[in-house]
């Protein structure tokens, strides 16, 4: 039995002309769940999100809604609403009346309208101003009568396309708390997508992560940020580094790896590795130190130190060394200022293995 809200991806394809922009999708979002679509710009959300809403048609596959297969549904009938990027609210109607709209079209009395209105603008705490024009509010508050006039009819799913990109920074990390805290109380499915990953963590019960069509790892957000499954999933949430190595001994779970300045790793690892391939392996920047002398059973590398820049709470160091992409490390800003570095400096830097080394899938692409 599948739940109200519940979304089944089967096979979706996209294709405008010879550009194929969502490529055989299958995925399942819980009803219920707050779910973030995230990657680089053309890699098909919006399209993906729009067949969902129903404004794109599919080129072939299904689509179910808690378990209605909608497919070739009409938007007004499948239980969803879109939340447009720029919210499109009306300019020449007060804050009642865009709410209302939707009602409105769907014959319900004025009194109703009315009183529906009202009661949604009060969920988002604008009751007070629904005589006002959208002219006469602050980009916040336009946000939030855009979302209640795409909830004003009920909807199972609430789709978001990047909802909160016309904000400011402060007023952005605001309204991400109240996106939560109203999908919390309507117990309804979001899918919400966007272009930043500390958004994606810190709202989704589950990040789909897209690439060229493709869905390249979709799950809770620890485990994409812990666990990705390509370089490219790395690179992309960031937090990680991409470290290459060339395998020296596999067995027992545990792998031994030499880069080409002769640094050497051993960690333990999940999936089949032979000796003399080539693997690439993520090392989370916040577990690694700088050290004057390596310790035992440490894994190291050094490099030489090519920027820094503080951060508030802690210190990015970047370094240079023989791998191809930059070595990041956050380092604790109080162990920084203690022993502070200078660019051109020849550091060594080491981790312990067990916490942090996760070793990656194929997908090397930068994603663009
Ligand atoms: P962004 O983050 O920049 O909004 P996106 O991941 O949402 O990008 P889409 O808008 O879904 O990407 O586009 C996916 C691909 O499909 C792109 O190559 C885009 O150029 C193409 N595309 C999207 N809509 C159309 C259209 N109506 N006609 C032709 N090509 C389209």
């Amino acid at each position: 039995m599948s739940k109200p809200g519940e979304i089944v991806l089967e096979k979706v394809t996209k294709e405008f002309g010879a550009i194929t922009a969502v490529d055989s999708v299958d995925q399942v979002i819980e009803g219920g769940s707050y779910c973030c679509m995230i990657g680089p710009s053309g890699c098909g959300k919006s399209t993906l999100l729009r067949m969902i809403a129903g404004h794109e048609t599919l080129t072939s596959g299904r689509i179910l809604i808690g378990g209605n297969d909608v497919t070739t549904m009409r938007t007004g009938e499948r239980g969803t609403a879109l939340m447009f990027q720029d919210y499109a609210l009306f300019p020449h109607l007060n804050l009642a009346d865009n709410v209302g709209f939707s009602l409105k079209i769907h014959k319900v009395g004025k009194a109703e309208r009315k009183e529906r209105s009202l009661e949604m603008l009060d969920r988002v705490q604008l009751a007070q101003f629904a005589d006002r024009m959208p002219s006469e509010l602050s980009g916040g508050q336009r946000q939030r009568v855009a979302l209640a006039r795409a909830l004003i009819m009920n909807p199972q799913v609430l789709l978001l396309d990047e909802p909160l990109s016309a904000l400011d920074e402060f007023l952005r990390l605001k309204m991400r708390v109240e996106l939560k805290r109203l999908q919390d109380d309507l117990g309804i499915t979001f899918i919400h997508v966007t272009h930043t990953q500390p958004e994606a963590i810190a709202l989704a019960d589950k990040v789909i992560v897209m690439d060229h069509g493709i869905i390249e790892q979709a799950d809770h957000p620890r485990v994409i940020y812990d666990q990705p499954h390509s370089p490219y999933i790395a690179r992309f949430m960031g937090g990680q580094n991409v470290v290459t190595g060339i395998v020296t001994n596999a067995g027992n779970g545990r792998i031994t790896a030499e880069a080409a300045d002769g640094a050497r790793f051993d960690f333990s690892a999940k999936g089949d590795v032979t000796v003399g391939e080539t693997i690439r392996f993520s090392v989370r920047r916040d577990k690694i130190r700088v050290v004057a002398q390596a310790g035992q059973d440490m894994n190291t590398l050094q490099g030489k130190v090519a920027n820094v820049e503080y951060q508030g709470t802690f210190v990015k160091v970047g370094l240079n060394t023989h791998q191809d992409d930059e070595f990041i490390i956050y380092m604790d800003d109080r162990a920084y200022f203690e022993n502070p570095l200078n660019v051109g400096d020849s550091v060594i830097s080491e981790w312990f293995a067990e916490d942090v080394c996760h070793l990656l899938g194929d997908n090397n692409s930068s994603g663009d």
